[in-house]
Order: structure tokens, then sequence, then C-alpha cells
């Protein structure tokens, strides 16, 4: 399996109930190394241009304002298989149908205060990385 890089982001619900440690030991106990890392709080316009592609969704102002309204952590996690298996520890997007174990079914409020965002394929986890890190600040 190849080594794969992937964008994870610790949302605002998170962050504010102090749950990043724990959140960073669930991807380490799973072999992913954390190679960047950054708390930062997102711009309006910012957040929009990360969620460009659900631009048209109607959750789309509720989820800008969402990740707006507090810190975040963005980060980049490392490993075999790294954008899959990320999405495996996060569970399901909406925590009712998240996995037992899963950081969503373990620490999210809601469909949309769900702790977590991880790429969803190979080619989105590079352009989120660049939407966040230069390769400077990446360290492997
Ligand atoms: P993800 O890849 O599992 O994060 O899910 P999506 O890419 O489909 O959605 C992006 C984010 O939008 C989710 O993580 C949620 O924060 C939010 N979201 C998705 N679906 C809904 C929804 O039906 N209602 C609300 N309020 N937020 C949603």
């Amino acid at each position: 399996m190849a080594i794969e890089r992937t964008l994870s982001i610790i949302k605002p619900d998170a962050t504010r109930r102090n749950l990043t440690g724990k959140i960073n030991a669930k991807f380490e106990a799973a072999g992913l190394r954390i190679v960047a890392q950054k708390r930062i709080h997102l711009t309006i316009a910012q957040a929009e241009a990360f969620y460009g592609v659900h631009k048209a969704r109607p959750f789309f102002a509720g989820l800008v304002a969402f990740m707006t309204s507090g810190p975040v952590v963005a980060q980049v996690l490392e490993g075999e298989a790294a954008v899959t298996k990320n999405r495996d520890i996060m569970g399901a997007t909406d925590p009712k149908k998240a996995a037992p174990g899963t950081i969503r079914a373990e620490f999210a409020e809601d469909i949309e205060a769900n702790s977590v965002h991880g790429s969803d394929a190979t080619d989105t986890a590079a352009q989120e990385i660049s939407f966040f890190f230069s390769g400077i600040e990446i360290v492997g």
C-alpha cells in the first residue's frame, strides 16, 4: 500500500470542548503521523472557498457559519492509505450512523458539528493540503 497524505481539520465544536489531544491520539494509535498542524480561525471568505464544492447545498451557509465560529486545527496526516484510513477513523458524516469507536461516534454533536473533516480522495487531498500548507511546513 502506498504512503499517502491527507488533509484533516479538527472543527470548532471539538476545539471548543478541548478535544484536540483525544482526536490526535486516535490518529496516532491508527498509525497516522501528524506531519503538519496549525490552529487557525478561518474567515468567512476562507471557509466559503474551502467548501466551494458545497456552494449549492442547503446547508452551505450554516456550514460556513459553523466553521468560522471558533478556531480549527488544520493538519496533514501521513501513512499507508492515509485518505481512506482517516475516513475510517472519522466515521460517517452523520454521527448517528457512525460506527462505534470512530471520532464522530464518540465526539460529534450532530451532522454539521461533526468534529472532523478529512479529504475524500488523493486528488482532493493534494488540493486541500495546499489550501492550508506550503511545502516547507510539512515535515515527514
Ligand atoms: P464529510 O466528507 O463526511 O465531511 O461530508 P460532506 O463532504 O458531505 O459534507 C461536508 C460537511 O458539511 C460535513 O462534514 C458537515 O459538517 C456538513 N454537512 C453535511 N451534510 C449536512 C447536512 O445534511 N446538514 C448540515 N447541517 N450539515 C451537513
